[in-house]
Formats: C-alpha cells, sequence, structure tokens
C-alpha cells in the first residue's frame, strides 16, 4: 500500500462556516499520525500555483471557531483543463503530495474525482451552507447557517410586530431550499416558497388573510434564493395589495454565509475532518466522506455526483450507463426519501401556520 508522507488540504468552492475546523482537524489527524500536511491556498488555484505553505499544529490552533476559510477559496475554471491538471499534478510531485483533502461542494468533488483518476488520492469533505448534497444528510456549515437565518428572520419579525407588516425575505441555499424551509418553520414563517415542492402563491395569501382577521399584526415569508429576486418583490406587492398588510422584501444574501461555527458544524467538520484522514491513510480515494442516520460513512464520489444529477432532475443522457440495476435503484431511494423529508416538512409548516 502507497506510504503517505505528506498530504494537503484545501477549500474550494463557496465557503462555509466550520471549513476552519474540519482544515484543523485534518491537519492535527494527519500530524498525530507521523504525516506532513500542507495547507493548499485558493482550492484548485494554490494546487495550479503552488501556492501552499507547511503547516505545525500551531499553524492550526484557535481557528475552530472562525468562519470563512483561512486557506481561502477560488473558482478555478483553470483546473477543468489538461493544462491546469498537469500544473496540478506537477505541484504534487514538486512538493512530494501524496494525497489530498478536498473540503467543498459538488463542483469541488469534481475536481476531487479527477485528481483520483490522475493518480493523487483524494477524498471530499463536504462544505456547504446550502446542504445541498443528495448523498449525504448534513453539509459542514448548514446549522450555522440556519441559525443566522433564523435570528435574522426573528429580529424582521420583532419589528414587523410592532408595525403590523409582512416581511417576504430571499434566502440563500442556491437551488436548494433546505435553509428557507426549516429557518422558516423555525421562524413561524407564514408561507414557505422552495423549489423542491410546489407552492400555492393563493393558498399563502389567503392564510395571511385569515390570520390578519383572527387578529396576527406580523408575518413572515421565506423565499429560496432559486425563485430570484424579481418573483420575490412581485410576491411581495401581491401580498401588500390583496391583504392591505404593508410588506416588505428583504434579501439575507451573504449575511448567512459567516458566523462563528455553531457547535454542531464544529463537531461534524472535526469528525469528518479526521475521518477523511484515515480514509487516505487507509489506501482509499475518489470518495465523499457523508453522514447518514447520525453516522459517518463513504459514497463514491461518481455515485455522490449522479444521484445528486437525478435528485435535481439534471440528468444527461447516459449519465446512468455506468451503474448497476442495483445502484440506479439505490440512488431512486435516496431521492424518493429526500423528496419525502422535504414534503413531511413542507406539510408541517403549513399546518402550523393556519391558526
Ligand atoms: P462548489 O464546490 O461549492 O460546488 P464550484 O462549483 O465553484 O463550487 O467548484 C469549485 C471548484 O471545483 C471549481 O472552481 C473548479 O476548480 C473545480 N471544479 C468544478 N467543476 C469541475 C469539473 N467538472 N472538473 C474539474 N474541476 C471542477
Amino acid at each position: 500500500m502507497k506510504e503517505f508522507k505528506k498530504i494537503g488540504v484545501l477549500t474550494s468552492g463557496g465557503d462555509a462556516p466550520g471549513m476552519n475546523a474540519a482544515v484543523r482537524s485534518v491537519v492535527l489527524s494527519a500530524l498525530a499520525k507521523g504525516v506532513e500536511v500542507v495547507g493548499i491556498y485558493k482550492g484548485y488555484t494554490g494546487l495550479i500555483s503552488g501556492e501552499v505553505k507547511e503547516f505545525s499544529a500551531a499553524d492550526v490552533r484557535h481557528i475552530i471557531d472562525d468562519s470563512g476559510t483561512h486557506l481561502y477559496s477560488d473558482r478555478c475554471l483553470d483546473f477543468k483543463t489538461p493544462e491546469g491538471m498537469a500544473k496540478a499534478l506537477n505541484t504534487c510531485k514538486e512538493l512530494g503530495i501524496d494525497g489530498i483533502v478536498a473540503i467543498g461542494g459538488d463542483g469541488t468533488f469534481r475536481g476531487a474525482t479527477d485528481l483520483s483518476i490522475h493518480g493523487i488520492p483524494t477524498i471530499g469533505i463536504p462544505g456547504t451552507i446550502d446542504n445541498d448534497i443528495t448523498s449525504t444528510d448534513y453539509t459542514i456549515g448548514f446549522d450555522t447557517a440556519l441559525n443566522t437565518t433564523m435570528k435574522l428572520m426573528d429580529n424582521l419579525r420583532d419589528t414587523c410586530e410592532s408595525h403590523a407588516r409582512c416581511d417576504v425575505i430571499e434566502v440563500m441555499g442556491r437551488n436548494a431550499g433546505w435553509i428557507a424551509l426549516e429557518a422558516g418553520i423555525a421562524s413561524g414563517a407564514v408561507a414557505i416558497a422552495i423549489g423542491e415542492v410546489d407552492f400555492d402563491a393563493d393558498a399563502a395569501i389567503e392564510r395571511i388573510k385569515n390570520l390578519k382577521e383572527k387578529g396576527h399584526r406580523s408575518f413572515i415569508v421565506a423565499i429560496s434564493e432559486t425563485f430570484g429576486a424579481e418573483f420575490s418583490e412581485a410576491f411581495a406587492k401581491r401580498v401588500q395589495d390583496e391583504t392591505g398588510v404593508e410588506t416588505k422584501f428583504a434579501r439575507l444574501a451573504h449575511t448567512v454565509r459567516g458566523g462563528s461555527p455553531t457547535l454542531r458544524d464544529r463537531l461534524t467538520a472535526s469528525k469528518m475532518g479526521k475521518y477523511a484522514v484515515d480514509l487516505l491513510l487507509d489506501g482509499k480515494s475518489d470518495l465523499v466522506v457523508c453522514e447518514k442516520g447520525g453516522e459517518l460513512c463513504t459514497t463514491e464520489i461518481k455515485f455522490a455526483l449522479i444521484v445528486d444529477r437525478m435528485f435535481k432532475n439534471t440528468l444527461k443522457e447516459g449519465d446512468l450507463d455506468k451503474f448497476t440495476p442495483e445502484e440506479v435503484e439505490l440512488m431512486r431511494n435516496i431521492c424518493a426519501k429526500k423528496q419525502a423529508a422535504f414534503d413531511d416538512l413542507m406539510n408541517t409548516a403549513i399546518i402550523l401556520a393556519q391558526n
């Protein structure tokens, strides 16, 4: 089995609270096993340019509570080209990097699988506030983003209550509705619009009218950013025109990407970082670390990417050809379970907004 003397760690794609905790865990876990670690700056950009630093334990001291990513992040288009990959492989050769832990989202995992195929064992750790990686129940940063979103919605609720207003709030999450849905429920939203479940705008307006008659003064509507600001602003205008409640549009945007990571994110990042190092040193590669039913496990990156496409309805022709019927069935089951979780939560949200 390959002997690991030195591994690299990078963060890539959108940043997420808890990425630093994951980097710290990778560094400390590797050092504990006598393996050197280099921090690779700006994701795959640093791998191409050789912008790396040998990390000691002191380099990751007191970063567990920091948000953003001290390794910085970048979207590196060059890495997708054969020339970019050749430069990245050359950096690994020159610096003696035997394996890599890549922390990020699905784009990052595409890069990780390319590296694995080219002979650099790579393990992915899911780090994104969006929780939009279908193969795992949880991604690092989600809990912090949820709590921040909930607090910001609570703040808006306070002032809505004083002034008898409605706020239509656009929430991050890229194309995934998890943050809008869970933070919306936690903030007592009267309506939640996400891409995964049909949104009945008329029913939402009816609810606001009914609740107003019952004496409610404040209303929160959470809308996933996937709908776009135009939709949210138009819906806010409809609410105002049809219910007579003064209605404002608010966009939380990147405010929910920052903030010190919650316990959940620090702990998950710490566990996943150590797990990823164990996997690498155990000779594993081309895997993404997942959490299912509270347990850490792995999924092959190629499986994770395709089950993601299946859930997001973006499968391309031939995508399923590389998988056995049993694997395709497993993918369908994973997607059905995810969809059921969305439907159940949305049902809860609507029931709780009746009175
Ligand atoms: P995320 O990881 O959050 O999904 P991106 O989609 O921007 O973010 O991907 C992060 C980086 O991963 C990209 O900037 C690029 O360097 C690399 N990457 C993305 N897609 C691919 C791909 N198809 N092949 C190789 N590398 C990729």
